[in-house]
């Protein structure tokens, strides 16, 4: 597989988020924790730095050490059933560990002055961060957009949007102190320019082979997640794109071979994505489409920038109702010339597994789109078992294979 060198500016800009929250020469900033698809901007342009607790549990699961903790935070009540990024981060919180500690150099999470949520993703965020609240005894915001949305009314974005007036008014009242109004403009625009420079990495993936992968997705997609807003993540992804354009030139194809072309659908197996990357290449397929690294991609405007966030937040993905999904999926799909769909189960995600009411059997109704179910989880590894995945997708591929030559 060919390396991406930009992940080493990557690690950089990374090391640098992390330790900006504990300067050595001046005061620490102000940190508002928030959900990844959030109203960061809105926090940024009030004077916070911004810390995503996702992206810790991302980090728990890549680094293995999810299964760790999750039984920490069953044993004061936290179901194994429920969000492993939740259970795993809250065990980490209670055992006093991290992994930032020794990828990023810095002694613990930084700790909130201010948690905000946004129940767009799922609710089971607003469990997740009033445990923080009452642990750190800091005030905690929601945003609560309408579930599971076809088309979406002005009547909805309305609401949405008088909510982030709610949660302003909350925080001004908090500091004493006004909104900067041209700073939220410049930072949404700062996130619409990085968002759509993502948009445009992932892309890429349309070539045919294609040089990058789902799982080239999930390690490049950091600075649309904990640095959007800012300038760094726009000049990051101008180089990343650069460099992927010159591959695309040379024919570099992530795969060697890349002879079935798979769409992932749902949350990533954090601790094996070494494995799947490994398992496609062998069988000469590339994941080169998917729900999660799209997740990031938003439609924001900075001269309207509340409505714009209530409409980019409230018509993710992964609030939409089936059939908008099924729409997207099949546009997705054709756009990518892909041959197949892989449909991970995350057992603790509901929210972001779309196989529970036969969306797949839909898609596939003009057998044009097979699909593989993949029993998993995004950080509890003991819901996935290596053996029957190789089985399952060795002989999901031959039959693709197969398709193909008819
Ligand atoms: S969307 Fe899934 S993984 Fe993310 S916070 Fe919600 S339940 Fe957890």
């Amino acid at each position: 597989m060919a390396e991406i060198q930009a992940t080493n500016e990557l690690k950089n800009i990374l090391y640098d988020y992390f330790q900006s929250f504990f300067p050595k020469d001046k005061e620490a900033p102000k940190v508002a924790w928030c959900t990844s698809v959030g109203p960061s901007e809105i926090l940024i342009a009030m004077g916070y730095s911004v810390y995503y607790p996702e992206n810790h549990g991302a980090l728990l699961g890549a680094t293995r050490k999810a299964n760790d903790y999750i039984p920490l935070a069953n044993t004061i009540g936290y179901s194994p059933d429920y969000c492993s990024y939740l259970s795993s981060d809250i065990g980490a919180h209670i055992k006093g560990e991290t992994p930032l500690s020794k990828v990023y150099n810095i002694p613990h999470p930084p700790k909130p002055d201010l948690l905000v949520y946004s129940t767009n993703q799922c609710h089971e965020v607003q469990d997740w961060f009033s445990y923080y609240a009452k642990e750190f005894n800091v005030p905690c915001f929601g945003i609560h957009p309408p579930w599971k949305v076809n088309e979406i009314s002005d009547a909805q974005l309305s609401y949405v949007e008088s909510q982030l007036r709610e949660l302003i008014s909350n925080i001004e009242k908090l500091h004493n102190k006004k909104m900067d109004w041209d700073l939220l403009e410049e930072t949404v625009s700062n996130s619409s320019q990085a968002s759509s420079l993502w948009g445009e990495f992932l892309a890429k993936a349309k070539t045919t082979p294609s040089p990058i992968t789902f799982f080239d997705g999930c390690i490049q997609m950091a600075p649309a997640v904990v640095l959007r807003g800012s300038t760094t993540a726009i000049d990051y992804y101008k180089t990343l794109n650069s460099e992927i354009d010159e591959m695309i030139v040379k024919n570099s194809a992530a795969p060697k071979r890349e002879e079935i072309r798979l769409y992932w659908d749902g949350m990533p197996i954090w601790g094996k994505l070494r494995f799947f990357s490994e398992l496609l290449e062998k069988n000469q397929a590339s994941a080169v489409a998917s729900t999660y690294c799209n997740s990031w991609v938003f439609d924001l405007d900075a001269k309207d920038p509340l409505r714009s966030m209530a409409d980019a937040y409230t018509k993710i993905f992964i609030n939409r109702a089936d059939d908008n999904k099924e729409k997207t999926l099949k546009r997705l799909s054709k756009e990518y010339q892909i041959d197949g769909h892989i449909f991970h189960d995350a057992k603790t995600c509901p929210y972001n597994s779309n196989n529970h009411f036969g969306l797949p059997k839909r898609l596939n109704s003009d057998n044009k789109h097979p699909y593989l179910l993949v029993d998993g989880d995004l950080n509890d590894l003991r819901c996935f078992s290596e053996e029957q995945t190789i089985t399952s997708f060795e002989s999901f591929i031959e039959q693709l294979k197969e398709n193909k030559e008819r």
